[in-house]
């Protein structure tokens, strides 16, 4: 889906624009030209929050255009209004992309050209056409990143990682999603920020993290609602709706599409009234109406026929099938699942075929056509397989840093949801007794499954759990395998251990100064150095922030320093010129040593962390002690 972008304080801001315009002399010119900037801003905020708002602003802008001519001014007017189009109407967004290829010639702006290859991919997509919106987006994403566009480089992210969703690449989309969201959020653009957050919502959905989805659905709701961002409140609440509809939370998921209904009828929106249409009747096809939902669905349709939106009219026909099922018109039922099948296949969505699948093998038993219905819970077994194989193996990628009970309690109601697919297709063979031999080779293929399944979830939990010992940033060991580390000495050794909490000093003015990113790449830079310094059987990691540690077994206090004396020194001496210019980094190190046997981690840290602020203390770049033998510890102030 492509998304949706556009437009403002539509009447004012043209009345003013043409009033200046009107009195106004060469000397204007400077005035004029920020007031057209500032019409085109405000389309794209509009298009959050009223598309037809939005569209009328970049078209006015156009107009004011054509008499003081501004070629990257004039993109960027036909990249909102091909956005507007994309979802609405292909030839017109088409057009929209033939005017902004001519002007780029002219344009001083080189990063537009990925707008608009952008746009043509959305275009496509609306379509079904995944596989060129996908090569159009790597494209554009390659040029934006050349020339250094970040606009530009998050709305592409923005496309790209909802499509890469769409086809199951979770990781991968997640990954791009989070980064345009950043680069929004970096640009004072945070509707679109949010945006981005609902995309990241539609991908855990997409995962069959359904908790979490509806979790962040509710948190980019409540927020779009106070900024007013009305059109994609409406988008939301659909979004949620469907996170519901997944929860089987029925009634829930009436209100979110009763709610998003309403939204998308005061904004004129006809994509949006047919999304949320068809929401309710998949809701009246669970609560048992299929009558109900057969009135929903063809007022959906007949909207539908406005759009150019392929995906949309094949979950109008899945759930028309149910429902037709539901009514015992098989033969009906049938023919609109195939149709709804083509659509699904050639978008290649895992997450609709499955269901697709399954029904028509429903229907297909109850016509007592056991081949087909053989063939059709064949694909559907397959298919829940393949989509749960990627959901994990995504799913692994995704959460290696957030992993918890939470997640391997997903993975088990997957298995279980597995389970009861296979218990199902299982009954129905039975049933017919011809097809005996082949349920026989049908269940060990699943058992097949189920085992591979374990051997996998047990790797996984391997991998995981060394991932979780890990720090994400800069791939040392983490506070916790530090504080392992410690423990395990302080408990066996008999000969003193020491520790140096290191911290990097005025650390803030460096984000402040350069920016968070560059932060990042300093911490890289410093723990690759360090940790080449630092050798077995001493272990260095970071505790968290700009804090670092370095345990070492068997060493006294004076030994202690003399390292820590050493490394300071180093850090000192550490090349950050192609990050910081001239600036140098330079660190505090508090050093603390055990008494064997008598120690606890948690007096280690007080004293390391006590001798790490009075190096603070007496100016940084230094090394302080706090020996083991003094029982007093000044108190940290802050
Ligand atoms: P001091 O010399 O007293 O230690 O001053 P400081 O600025 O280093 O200390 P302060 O505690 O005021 O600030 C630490 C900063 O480190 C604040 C936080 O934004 C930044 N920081 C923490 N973790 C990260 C990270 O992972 N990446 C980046 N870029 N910055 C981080
Ligand atoms: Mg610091
Ligand atoms: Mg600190």
């Amino acid at each position: 889906m492509p998304l949706h972008r556009i437009a403002v304080a539509p009447l004012t801001a043209l009345l003013a624009a043409l009033l200046m315009l009107g009195a106004v002399a060469p000397s204007a010119r400077a005035s004029e030209k920020t007031s057209i900037l500032s019409l085109i801003e405000q389309s794209a905020v509009s298009a959050r929050v009223d598309p037809e708002v939005s569209k009328r602003q970049a078209e006015s802008a156009l107009e004011l255009l054509r008499r003081d001519p501004n070629p990257d001014l004039e993109i960027r007017a036909h990249l909102l209004l091909c956005d507007y189009h994309s979802e609405r109407d292909q030839a017109a967004a088409e057009q929209q992309i033939a005017a902004a290829t001519a002007l780029l010639p002219q344009a001083t702006r080189p990063g537009l050209r990925a707008g608009v290859l952008n746009c043509q991919g959305e275009t496509l997509q609306t379509v079904g056409d995944n596989g060129q919106a996908r090569a159009l987006y790597d494209q554009a994403a390659a040029i934006a990143t050349q020339t250094g566009d970040n606009q530009m480089l998050a709305e592409v992210l923005f496309s790209s990682g909802y499509l890469r969703s769409l086809q199951g690449e979770y990781a991968a989309g997640l990954t791009e999603l989070r980064r345009a969201q950043g680069l929004f959020e970096q640009q004072q653009m945070p509707q679109h920020a949010l945006a981005a957050l609902d995309s990241i919502a539609i991908t855990y959905n997409r995962m069959g993290d359904y908790t979490e989805a509806e979790h962040l659905f509710q948190r980019a709701l409540e927020a779009q609602h106070k900024a007013g961002l009305k059109r994609d409140e409406m988008v939301t609440l659909h979004n949620l709706g469907r996170a519901q509809e997944n929860l089987q939370e029925w009634d829930a998921a009436h209100s979110a599409f009763a709610a998003s209904l309403e939204l998308s009828k005061q904004l004129d929106y006809v994509r949006g009234q047919a999304y949320a249409l068809r929401g309710l009747a998949t809701v009246a096809n669970a609560q048992g109406n299929p009558n109900a939902a057969m009135t929903l669905l063809d007022e959906a349709s007949e909207l539908q026929r406005r759009t150019p939106d392929v995906r949309l009219l094949g979950q109008i026909d899945l759930a028309r099938g149910i429902a037709l099922h539901q009514l015992t018109r098989l033969k009906e039922s049938a023919a609109i699942l195939g149709q709804a099948l083509l659509v699904f296949r050639q978008a290649d969505s895992l997450g609709e075929l499955g269901p697709t699948y399954d029904q028509l093998a429903a229907v297909d038993a109850d016509l007592g056509d056991w081949r087909d219905a053989f063939e059709y819970r064949t694909l559907a077994q397959s298919m829940s397989t393949r989509l749960l194989r990627d959901q994990l193996d995504q799913r692994f990628e995704t959460l290696k840093v957030e992993f918890d009970t939470a997640a391997r309690e997903q993975e088990n109601e997957l298995l279980t949801l597995e389970n009861a697919a296979n218990q199902k297709a299982l009954a129905q063979q039975l049933r017919a007794s011809n097809l005996r031999t082949a349920v026989i080779v049908l269940t060990a293929l699943l058992l097949a499954v189920l085992v591979w399944l374990a051997v996998h979830q047990r790797r996984s939990t391997l991998r995981l759990r060394g991932l979780a010992m890990t720090d994400e940033l800069t791939a040392v060991p983490n506070r916790r395998a530090v504080l392992a580390q410690l423990a395990q000495l302080l408990r066996r050794s008999h000969t003193p251990t020491s520790i140096l909490i290191m911290d990097i000093d005025h650390f803030k003015s460096i984000n402040d100064r350069h920016g968070h990113l560059i932060g990042d790449e300093t911490l890289r830079a410093m723990t690759a150095n360090l940790r080449e310094a630092v050798s077995e059987p001493a272990m260095f990691g970071r505790l968290g922030g700009e804090e670092f540690a370095v345990v070492l077994p068997a060493t006294g206090l004076d030994q202690a320093i003399t390292i820590a004396e050493r490394l300071r020194e180093r850090v000192m001496r550490i090349d950050l010129s192609r990050w910081l210019g001239d600036r140098r980094i330079t660190v505090s190190i508090g050093v603390a040593t055990s008494v064997p046997t008598h120690d606890t981690i948690s007096v280690m840290l007080r004293r390391a962390d006590a001798a790490l602020y009075a190096a603070k203390d007496a100016g940084r770049n230094c090394v302080r002690t706090h020996a083991a033998a003094e029982e007093q510890i000044t108190p940290r102030v802050a």
